[in-house]
Parts: structure tokens; sequence; C-alpha cells
């Protein structure tokens, strides 16, 4: 028997200009670390056969299923805000698109798979620790519901890698609903190629934006399609305390997927300011700066728009701008309805947006760790004796004071504490992805070839709103010495 992957591709067959051509490069003995089952069924994929030798072959890129085309696909982007006219896929490849369980087209796509003509001086290849820190933050955030890439697999090629060790090198597959960017619009306007721009728009509205292809302007429509879902995405970041890290004009899914999981971090304590990434030394990408960050993106995406909006060059720029002008209510609605569901609210009020503000200046001065306030906030509202948030203040009389606004505020609405409790326990998290974890698990992985505390985590993030009371532990912050101040690219 041998992997049927049921391939229907529609990227490749676009203008030869838009990727190029290229395979994988065979590895000498790969070996399968993780696939993702349930994955696996839902993209009509066998994963018993994937499991098999062939299985990790394909998944390692030495063995081409039938069907797949693969190609790496072309790019720009602004890279910290200097623009790149040419990035592309240059460690990744895309083999094909199929259609999933849902009616969803969905890319199937190798990372760290060697080579491609967009490879630059790099070197194709992905490194074991980054490979698993995205397998378990993008299943993560599949759990927590927040869209995303996903992961299928994760294999280790049996060859090392430089970086500044030799480390194992990797290759993981990434599921996306396209891997098409905000920088795959940039490639296309820097060059001045309107056609170009144009077809992608086509292709684009078609697999992602299906309601807007009748629509009277329907380019016009295409960015505001964009602009609502990177609003709604941020805001969904922020309500769980995701820092991307990256947020690169060529990490900007045109579909609204969380993309490129690299320097990404989960904040532990409460500080709007909060950076991991080592590279993004003035802040740039920090925490609460996403949505700005997002809208700065936008615009870019929005000035390749211009010529198919009309020739009148004003006109076109006026236009757009009355559309991004729309970003900062969308994302305020998502981010504040959010807010109020994590405290309790079943409704809308004045001075509710206040009260939220002043348990996050709370939080972020008494250092309160952003998931366990948050969670514990549910059960301090079905018993009002629970202590468990007010702990986590270094002064917990500041809680106290605002928890006495916030318990006259929920007293007014008629829900019971308990279906109060469920709605906050159905939006608040009990496990991320902390950093500590995310490392110990790297570390048993790289240095004892065990992957079982691996599959412990990933097992774990799948019910991040269930209590799991046999592992508690994973919902802990970290102990100071096991604090990870920086996160690296580690590509
Ligand atoms: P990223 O920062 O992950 O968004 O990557 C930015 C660009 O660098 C993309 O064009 C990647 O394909 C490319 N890149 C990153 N790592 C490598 C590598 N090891 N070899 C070749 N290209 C790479
Ligand atoms: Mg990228
Ligand atoms: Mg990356």
């Amino acid at each position: 028997m041998t992997v049927h992957f049921p391939f229907q591709n529609t990227y490749s067959a676009l203008p030869a200009n838009f990727f190029a051509r290229v395979a994988p490069t065979p590895v000498t003995s790969p070996r399968l670390i993780k696939l993702n089952r349930p994955l696996a069924l839902q993209l009509g994929l066998d994963p018993d056969l994937l499991e098999g030798p062939e299985g990790a072959e394909i998944l390692a890129g030495k063995r081409l299923p039938d069907g797949a085309d693969p190609i790496a696909m072309a790019y720009a982007g602004h890279q910290f805000g200097h623009f790149v006219p040419q990035l592309g896929d240059g460690r990744a490849i895309l083999l094909g698109e199929v259609i999933d369980a849902d009616g969803i087209r969905r890319d199937i796509q190798l990372k760290g798979s060697g080579p491609t003509p967009f490879s630059r001086r790099g070197d194709g290849r992905a490194a074991l620790g980054p490979v698993l820190r995205e397998y378990i933050v993008s299943e993560a955030m599949f759990a927590l519901g927040i869209p995303t890439t996903r992961s299928l697999a994760a294999v280790i090629t049996g060859e090392r890698v430089q970086r500044e060790t030799m480390l194992p090198g990797a290759v993981l597959t990434r599921v996306a609903a396209s891997h098409i960017r905000v920088g795959t619009f940039q490639f296309f306007a820097a060059r001045g190629d309107t056609d170009g721009v144009r077809q992608l728009a086509d292709h684009v509205i078609a697999r992602h934006y299906p309601d807007i292809a009748n629509a009277e302007r329907p380019y016009h429509a295409l960015l505001q399609g964009v602009i609502a879902r990177q609003a709604e995405l941020v805001a969904r970041w922020l309500l769980v305390g995701f820092i991307h890290g990256v947020m690169n004009t060529d990490n900007c899914s045109i579909s609204g997927e969380t993309i490129d999981y690299g320097p990404c971090a989960f904040m532990d304590d409460y500080n709007p300011a909060t950076v991991f990434s080592s590279i993004d030394e003035q802040g740039r990408y920090a925490y609460a700066n996403q949505p700005r960050i997002a809208l700065w993106n936008l615009t870019r995406l929005a000035e390749c728009l211009l010529p198919l909006f009309t020739d009148d060059k004003d006109q076109a720029i006026e236009q757009a701008q009355m559309i991004l002008s729309e970003f900062p209510e969308k994302f305020t609605t998502a981010y504040q309805a959010g807010l109020r569901q994590k405290i309790g609210l079943f409704t809308a009020r004045d001075g509710d947006e206040a009260l939220v503000q002043d348990l996050l200046d709370a939080m972020a001065k008494n250092e309160a760790d952003f998931t366990l306030t948050f969670r514990g906030l549910g059960d301090a509202a079905l018993d009002s004796t629970n202590d468990s948030v007010r702990r986590l203040f270094a002064d917990p009389a500041a809680f106290d004071e605002w928890a006495a606004r916030w318990r006259l505020r929920i007293a007014d609405e008629p829900q019971s504490a308990a279906a109060r409790q469920a709605l906050m326990r159905s939006v608040n998290p009990a496990f991320i992805p902390r950093n500590h974890r995310v490392e110990a698990v790297i570390q048993a992985a790289m240095n004892n070839d065990d992957y079982a505390p691996f599959e412990q985590l990933i097992a774990v993030l799948a019910k991040p709103y269930e209590d799991q009371p046999d592992f508690a532990e994973y919902a802990d912050p970290p102990q100071p010495e096991q604090r990870v101040l920086q996160t690296f690219c580690g590509t």
C-alpha cells in the first residue's frame, strides 16, 4: 500500500513567476517523531500508512507522493519595517493542496526540506528545536480556537544542520488554508506587475473570500475582508497573552491564520510591553503593539491593491484610507467583547471598558500571571471566598479593591454564578504553552532523544479549557530559575 494524497493543486497552475518548481532534497535516514493523527484523517490521509516507513520518507522530503507538484512560493516583505523585494520560501516546499473533511482547501507544506531558488545564503533546513516549538505552539493555538496553521508531522532527518553549533535537522509538515501573505502581494506590486496582483487577488477571493466574488467592488471587499480577519485574529492573540514575535508582512497571512511560529511566546506575568524575541531590540513587535503593527501591515497590503481600485490614484488612496480606518473599531470591538467575557460579563455597559482596564493595570503593577488571573476569576465568580486570584497579586489588596467593584457589576446581571463561571471557563484557558515547558521539552528531545515530555505537553495543551487535575503543574508559571527571558528565531 502506498500513501495516497488526494491532491487538487491550484497555486501551481498560476503563472510561472508566482513560484519556482523545486523538489525537496532527500535526506539519509528520516525518523518520524510525531504524526498528528486526527489532522491526517481530517485531510483524507491514512495515518497508519503515514506512520509507516514510506510515510516518514514522504514527510522528510525523501520521497514525493503521487500527485505532488512541489513548488517554493515567491514573496517579498517588510522585515522590521525594511522592504525586501524578494524573500520567498527559502526552506519550505509546498507539496500541494487537498480538500479537507470540511471542504476547505489546505496547503501541505514541508518546512526544512532543503534549499530552493529563494534560499539566498540559507541552507534550506530547520533545526529540531524550532520544529518542536512550532508543532507545540501551533497545535496549542488550534486547541484554543484561534485561527492558525497546523502541524501534521515532525520528522528528524538524520542529518545535522550548522547553526551556532551543529544541531539535529528536522522537517515540519505545515498545513495552512494557504501560504499567501501580504508579502506575496508585495512581490508583484514591487515589480509594477499589476496583472500579477490582480491574478493573485482573484485567486485569493475564490479561495478565501468566496462570498465577495460577486461584490460590486471585489478588490475593495477583499481588503475589507482581510482587515476584518486580522483585527479579529490579533484581538484573539491579546486575549490569550500571545506574542507573535515577528509580525513582518511576509508573516501576515491573507487567510487570517496565525502563521510562522518563530520566537513567539505566551506571557506569564501580565506586562503590555513584553517582548521575548532576541532580535526585536526596539520592541516593535511587543505584546501591546500588535494591533498597531497589524494595521501597518494591512496598509502595505492596501498599497498593493491601489491599482485594482481605480485608475485615479488619489481616489484609490482615499478609498483605501476609508477602508483601513475601519481597523481600529473592528479590533477594539473584538478585543473588548473578549475582555468582557473574560471577566464574566454577559452584557455590555458603560464603564465596562474602564473596569477591565483597571484590572489589567493592577495585574501589570502587581506582576500577576495573565492566564491564572483570568482562569481563577471564574472560580472567584462562583465562590467569593476563593482567594486563588488575590494571591497572584504582589499586593492582594489591589485585587480586593477591584474585585469589590466587579462583584457589584456582576450582581446586576440575572445569570447564575454557575453560568458565569461556565462562560469564563470557556474563554479563559487553564493551559497555555508556557515557555519554560516548551524549553524543557526541547531539551529532553535534543539531549536525551526523549520525546515523552513532548507527547505529554501536546496532550495537555489539546484540552486547554478543561481542568486536568493530574497535570495541574502544567498550569503553573515558571519558578524564577525556570523563567525564559528570550526566545530565538533559531531557524
Ligand atoms: P522568517 O523570519 O521565518 O519569516 O523567514 C524569513 C525568510 O528567510 C523567508 O524567506 C525564509 O524562507 C528564509 N529563511 C529562513 N531560514 C532559512 C534557512 N535556514 N534557509 C533558507 N532560507 C531561510
Ligand atoms: Mg516567514
Ligand atoms: Mg520563521
